[in-house]
């Protein structure tokens, strides 16, 4: 303990008050660098450190999903009965950036490759269930420093249904038996779609009393009556946080709740929007590490045009596209999912390629959606490189050397990517929703105002006119252009500021 809190006050910025420290346990289902599929992954790495900064004691529980060779085992071992059989798990450990990053250890997590989230609902669900239920115990029996974290000003961040039994199992298992007292639970909403909905026949294997069964039950069109873990977690959670103000507003709406709206609205006292940050120390034009060979430049506001020339010149070649520094190059990098509107990319693809632009996308998931990639490349090979599959260098390159980045979500709870462009300059093109509203204004050329465009309906129609905005400004008033790269660089998006706004939630916690 007193170690590490010397250690962060040494190098702090703006430590909160002496007394103040609390203990935060981050619970979730993937951790960059050591594992991500998407924006949680981006989250779960960078929040933990922006917290500790600010002097608090901050502990990661998340799956040891391969031999992490940094983290080194514990002696602490524990058995616990989910699913109505006892399990034993393996504690492992590592101080990083002044977070205590625990890993479970056990046979379920392991060779999943890069396929976290497969397997059928009970294995899945079994997984989450573990990871929460190590996570409650994690800070009682896992040394960090010269002992273990325990429980006194203790909040449990949950984040996803994968973490959500984490509130759950502490009102129920804890909290109840009059453990506990003290500590809060906060649940973290990355994307309402995804709920952890089963059949209520499937409540007994999760291990909750059976007076919790009602706070679990859920009745809505698409589902019918079914066992829902984010409903109850919404309801037992002390405060929640979605991860943009827009969409915390658009949780409550029935276009945006997943059936959860309702609920939701309920319990609006303890919902609040905070838009994630970026993690400056990975996505930097000026100290990125994938931009150091092969042509590839590093740049920062003032040498912006050269460095994303020199990129954009090194990505033509490493993709075998003609090497024009005049043609506007649009990127894209996201997972294929109907959500992030990748199919009106498609949609669009004759037009754009008649608008001579050159066209990178960066993406896997969805196997129609990954066929349209190919497609894509096949028709135009001098136009259009798509990359299926999931390389983080490759989001880095492209992310540099693209001038307009597309984001047609159809829905946006934050979005990394749009923030991630413009700390390099490249300016999104963007449906007005979530965050992408929250975190881009709208280019306005009488003020000389704006960081991207922002289109309001998810057609092809739509993107097709905010890109033609975009294309005309970047062909035809280059300076106006340049003047939006660089408010686009010159914003504080960093995780420092918005921590300030989840200690509020942490140390302030309500409902006690
Ligand atoms: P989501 O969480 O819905 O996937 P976000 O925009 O919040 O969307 O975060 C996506 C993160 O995942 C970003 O860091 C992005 O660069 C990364 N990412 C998504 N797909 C790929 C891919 N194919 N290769 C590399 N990184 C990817």
């Amino acid at each position: 303990g007193a170690m590490h809190h010397d250690d962060s006050r040494q190098n702090g910025v703006g430590c909160i008050a002496e007394g103040k420290e609390a203990a935060v346990v981050m619970v979730g289902a993937e951790c960059a660098p050591y594992s991500k599929t998407g924006g949680l992954g981006d989250v779960m790495g960078a929040l933990p450190k922006a917290l500790a900064k600010r002097g608090h004691r901050v502990m990661v529980v998340t799956p040891r999903y391969a031999d992490y060779k940094s983290a080194r085992p514990t002696q602490v071992r524990g058995t616990y009965s989910i699913f109505g059989m006892n399990h034993e798990v393996h504690y492992y450990h590592e101080l990083k950036d002044g977070v205590h990053v625990v890993f479970v250890d056990h046979p379920s997590y392991h060779n999943r490759g890069s396929d976290i989230y497969s397997g059928s609902r009970l294995d899945v669900a079994f997984r989450c269930a573990l990871l929460s239920k190590c996570a409650l115990e994690a800070p009682r029996c896992v040394p960090c420093g010269d002992s273990p974290f325990g429980t006194d000003n203790l909040t449990f961040v949950a984040n996803d249904w994968h973490a959500a039994l984490t509130p759950l199992y502490l009102e129920a298992h804890y909290r109840d038996r009059g453990e506990m007292a003290c500590t809060r639970s906060v649940l973290v909403l990355h994307n309402i779609a995804y709920q952890g909905r089963g059949p209520m026949a499937e409540l007994g294997y999760f291990g909750m009393p059976w007076h919790y069964s009602e706070s679990f039950r859920l009745y809505d069109p698409v589902g019918g009556e079914h066992m829902n873990v984010m409903k109850a977690a919404i309801i037992h959670s002390h405060s929640i946080v979605a991860v943009s103000r827009g969409y915390a507003w658009e949780c409550k709406t029935q276009e945006g709740g997943w059936g959860l709206h309702g609920v939701l609205q309920e319990q609006d006292s303890k919902l609040r929007g905070i838009v994630n940050g970026i993690d400056t120390s990975e996505w930097n034009p000026a100290t990125d590490a994938f931009l150091t060979s092969g042509g590839y430049a590093r740049y920062g506001p003032r040498s912006v045009l050269a460095g994303k020339a020199a990129c954009k010149a090194a990505l033509q070649g490493e993709m075998g596209l003609p090497a024009e520094a005049g043609t506007p190059m649009l990127g894209f990098v996201g997972r294929l999912d109907h959500q992030k509107g990748v199919d009106l990319i498609y949609e669009n693809f004759e037009w754009l390629m008649g608008r001579g632009v050159q066209l990178v996308m960066l993406g896997s998931g969805n196997a129609e959606l990954e066929s349209a990639l190919v497609d894509m490349e096949r028709r135009r090979p001098r136009q259009c490189r798509a990359w299926v599959g999931f390389s983080v260098e490759m989001a880095h390159k492209i992310t540099a050397a693209a001038d307009v980045l597309l984001m047609p979500s159809r829905f946006e709870p934050c979005g990394l990517n749009q923030m991630y462009a413009m700390a390099y300059g490249t300016v999104p093109v963007a449906h007005r929703v979530g965050g992408l509203r929250d975190t881009i204004t709208h280019y306005d050329s009488a003020a000389d105002k704006g960081t991207g465009w922002l289109f309001d309906s998810a057609d092809a129609g739509a993107l097709r006119g905010a890109v033609d905005a975009a294309l005309e400004v970047f062909c035809s008033r280059p300076e106006a252009f340049r003047r939006m790269q660089r408010r686009g660089m010159a914003q504080d998006l960093s995780w420092d500021r918005v921590a300030v706004e989840y200690e509020e939630v942490i140390v302030g916690g309500s409902g006690l």
